[in-house]
């Protein structure tokens, strides 16, 4: 199945079948925050990894009282970068969101209590948005999802390990994660298929993020220099 025709199925989801799927499988948050924080695994920390879109990199940098930086918001996805000679070096293809020293999410804030909050949450990307849930367009390339193993699936409507599975939702709120739901799926091959018609080999020290819009530095800067 080419990108092509994913991005063919995604346009034709329907908003009320993937709001049915999520009100039959339930989900409330309970703002434990384990979305937005570093995972403790078996091999000590792993830091939060979340992809963001070029276009929402810049709604974040707009997002709190002064403008951020590229970086304060972005990394490049760790993947296919590794520690060369003079620094990390590689090309990746997508960027995530920045991370702090504890490799929680750059905008997560938590409470004496222990509640989580995010400090973006109306200009939050439509990876956190659409948390824990993931559409599948093609039985045979759902695995390679970036969000990895589902825990409970309906429809096309899978949805991966989250406390808040289970929990009964409003239909409104299930139609609102469903349009996100939709929205994300379409942006997520739109994304990949620009990536694919842009990519172009390059020579460059250090890092480069080949994204939709080209090829950049670290700092979300075009090596074209445009
Ligand atoms: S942007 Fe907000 S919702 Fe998304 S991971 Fe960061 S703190 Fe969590």
């Amino acid at each position: 199945m080419s990108l092509e025709a994913d991005l063919e199925r995604a346009r034709e989801l329907s908003v009320g079948e993937l709001a049915d799927a999520i009100e039959a499988i339930g989900f409330e948050c309970t703002r434990c925050g384990a979305c937005c924080k570093a995972v403790e695994g078996d091999d000590g920390t792993e830091e939060h990894t979340a992809t963001v879109f070029p276009d929402e990199v810049r709604r974040l940098q707009d997002a709190g009282e002064e403008a951020y930086d590229w970086r304060d918001v972005a990394r490049p996805m760790p993947y296919g970068v590794a520690e060369g000679e003079n620094g990390p070096e590689g090309e990746t293809f997508e960027w995530a969101l920045q991370t702090d020293a504890c490799g929680d999410c750059t905008f997560y804030e938590e409470a004496d209590d222990g509640t989580g909050a995010c400090s973006v949450h109306g200009d939050r990307p439509l990876i956190c948005r659409t948390y824990p849930f993931s559409v599948v367009l093609d039985d045979e390339t759902a695995a390679a999802q970036p969000m990895g193993e589902a825990v409970d699936r309906e429809g096309s409507v899978r949805a991966h390990e989250c406390e808040g599975l289970g929990r009964e939702i409003a239909r409104e709120d299930a139609e609102e994660l469903a349009a996100a739901l939709k929205k994300r799926a379409v942006r997520e091959l739109e994304e990949a298929i620009a990536v694919r018609d842009n990519y172009g080999p390059t020579d460059a020290d250090g890092v480069v993020v080949h994204d939709s819009e080209g090829q950049k530095r670290p700092d979300g800067s075009r090596l074209d220099g445009r």
